[in-house]
């Protein structure tokens, strides 16, 4: 990256090979990824190629690129397999009522599940003759 002085570009490539370049993401020509520094949680850089942009999510205001986008700038050209396509999001987005049920610990499910039953036996009984069937189809 020519705008980079070179100790930003020196300290961009030792962060990259240090391997301070965690996971990435790729969606077209615009890369992300985290990049562990000294602050607690790591940064997000991104470079989008076909835009020319580029942007970081550290506090770095005294040039145009920090160290972290040259890492990340390092990692596209030679550890290309970091960032991973960004699979479009499953057209079924989580229902927030089964979110909530997997947070329950065992016994709290166990005990809505049995008010569930006192309050609508026909429901339970519904869901204890799928339950069957499936170890039955599953034991052949
Ligand atoms: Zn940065």
């Amino acid at each position: 990256m020519a705008l980079a002085g070179l100790e930003v570009q020196d300290r961009g490539y030792a962060l990259f090979s240090r391997g301070m370049v965690l996971e990435g993401t790729r969606q077209g020509k615009r890369y992300s990824a985290r990049i562990k520094g000294s602050a607690p949680y790591p940064y997000r850089a991104w470079i989008d190629l076909e835009k020319q942009d580029w942007g970081c999510s550290c506090p770095y205001t005294w040039g145009p690129v920090c160290k972290h986008v040259v890492a990340v700038a390092y990692a596209i050209q030679e550890a290309p397999e970091i960032f991973q396509a960004k699979r479009r999001r499953k057209k079924k987005t989580a229902d927030p009522k089964q979110l909530a049920l997997q947070e329950l610990s065992d016994e709290a499910l166990l005990e809505l599940l049995w008010e569930l039953s006192e309050q609508r036996p026909e429901l339970m009984e519904e869901f204890a003759y799928n339950l069957l069937q499936r170890t039955r189809e599953e034991w052949g």
